[in-house]
């Protein structure tokens, strides 16, 4: 709660975010500065920490267009749900 001028105050703006990036901050821990995660099985929607890797963006580029390093077994349901996170 925070107030400032007498009117109490919440949080009520939540950030839109990328849910592989918050699986990965929730289950691996925090993305380093400017790195982005790359899905180790290729599949975009997929939201499995262990699929997930943070890697430079050159990296990211190199690997595009490789064949996958896993194969992902969940597509469309990941076991994990995206949680939507306050700032
Ligand atoms: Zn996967």
């Amino acid at each position: 709660m925070n107030i400032k001028d007498g009117y109490p105050r919440i949080g009520v703006h939540y950030k839109k975010m990328l849910a592989h990036r918050v699986a990965y901050m929730d289950f691996i821990g925090a993305i380093p500065d400017r790195a982005e995660i790359d899905h180790l099985c290729f599949n975009k929607s997929c939201v499995n920490p262990q699929h997930l890797e943070a890697v430079s963006k050159s990296e990211n580029l190199r690997r595009a267009g490789a064949v996958g390093l896993m194969h992902c077994r969940t597509r469309g349901n990941g076991v994990v749900a995206a949680a939507v996170h306050p700032d």
